[in-house]
């Protein structure tokens, strides 16, 4: 492949705008590799953690111990953390079954969850919690923003727990930052402590020096195939927060009579560990990539959110395009970008939990990791793409030199 000057020039001048932008996101990454390899030294991790295990797995200290690892980075008082979680909608699932009890509401308070929720929470029945009797119902962003009155007046009896969702999801919308999630969490809980506040922190970790559980969040929920696997871990969800509420959850997780006392794996924990190590740079490089294509893109006159420059609240790049076809090559040039796959044409499809039809690139080496670069779009008006991750920035940034000639080749 042999880029043109024009493309080159492009990607010079946009890095040079984000010389300072990039210090602040280096800056953060060093905080966060220092909180992640002290919880490292005080857990005396070693050799003998990362051993397979077999059979019930009593006493799996390599179990045990990522799960210590975790709550100790994302201040939790306990972490679930394991390779039997498939997804992050399991680990929501899990999470949300282990809480919420017949007759309770779960009030979500930034909108839609996530569209695999849909089904979890109001499905008809499917075993969704509305089977269960579980009440739902939900507020809408105001500007982007949690609307903190609405949600205290929407309060009652019954609601038992809040959701929130820190990622934009599908949506055009910027992710929640920490600071509105500690906001809205105090205010919440200067009136209404018992109230579980959950946060779906997929996408968000390690993007602040704090995670929701370190300004008040009771639980926090994410997959290990996104930020915090670092690229390495190979499957796996994570649930980490207080200890009442990660003891009921274990009880969904397993069995009430042995919760986390039990659960093997034959392939061994080391790429958990190496996961959770390399997390704060592998998220780092994804967001220096996302700036950079936000910044390219921006310069060529499409809107793009974040604004370039401006401090990510997750690493999902959202592009607007104006046609359906720039949509689709742009997701056809990250494919013919990726180290794996790069023969394979994406076409959109039917897939199942979309409302529309959905194109995906993936060319990774864990299946479907969105901590590897990776763009996707539902196929509807406005065309908008979703770019995320990335485990080196210079891969993004050639991914990002494939999709401008691409774009350019077919302008006037
Ligand atoms: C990816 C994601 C999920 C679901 O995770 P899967 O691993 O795809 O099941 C839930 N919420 C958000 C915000 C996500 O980005």
């Amino acid at each position: 492949m042999n880029f043109s000057d024009n493309t080159q020039n492009i990607i010079t001048n946009a890095q040079r705008k984000l010389v300072e932008a990039f210090e602040k996101v280096d800056e953060i990454a060093t905080f966060n590799q220092l909180k992640v390899l002290e919880a490292f030294q005080f857990n005396n991790v070693g050799q003998r953690h990362f051993a397979q295990t077999n059979g019930y797995g009593y006493d799996d200290i390599g179990r045990d111990t990522l799960c210590n690892l975790f709550a100790q980075i994302f201040g939790g008082e306990k972490a679930i953390v394991s390779p039997l979680i498939v997804s992050g909608t399991h680990a929501l699932t899990l999470a949300l079954y282990g809480i919420l009890r017949p007759g309770n509401e779960m009030l979500a308070i930034t909108g839609s969850p996530y569209d695999t929720l849909k089904e979890v929470i109001v499905g008809e029945g499917n075993g969704s919690l509305k089977d269960f009797g579980v009440k739902y119902s939900q507020i809408q962003l105001n500007d982007g923003k949690i609307d903190i009155n609405k949600v205290l007046n929407s309060i009652n009896k019954d609601t038992k727990l809040i959701f929130i969702g820190r990622s934009r999801g599908y949506e055009w919308r910027n992710a929640l930052s920490i600071k509105d999630i500690a906001e809205a969490v105090k205010a919440i809980k200067q009136s209404h402590n018992d109230i579980c506040i959950m946060v779906d922190n997929c996408y968000g970790e390690f993007i602040e020096k704090l995670e929701p559980t370190q300004v008040g969040a009771d639980i926090i929920v994410g997959s290990l195939i996104k930020n915090p696997g670092g690229g390495i871990a190979p499957t796996g969800g994570y649930i980490c927060g207080k200890s009442h509420y990660i003891d009921k959850i274990a009880s969904r997780v397993t069995s009430p009579s042995i919760g986390m006392e039990v659960g093997s794996y034959a392939y061994g924990y080391k790429d958990f560990y190496q996961g959770i190590f390399l997390a704060p740079h592998t998220v780092a490089q994804a967001i220096k990539g996302s700036m950079l294509v936000g910044q390219v893109y921006s310069d060529l006159g499409f809107e793009t959110m974040p604004l370039p420059g401006e401090k990510c609240g997750d690493i999902i790049r959202s592009i607007k395009f104006d046609t359906q076809e720039q949509l689709i090559d742009f997701c056809r040039a990250i494919q013919e970008a990726s180290p794996i796959d790069s023969n394979v044409v994406p076409f959109p499809w039917d897939m199942p939990g979309y409302e529309h039809q959905v194109i995906m690139a993936a060319g990774t080496f864990v299946a479907g990791a969105s901590i590897e670069l990776s763009a996707d779009s539902p196929i509807k008006e406005p065309y908008i793409a979703y770019m995320q991750g990335g485990l080196t920035y210079e891969h993004v940034k050639i991914a990002c030199m494939y999709c401008i000639e691409k774009l350019l080749s077919k302008k006037d």
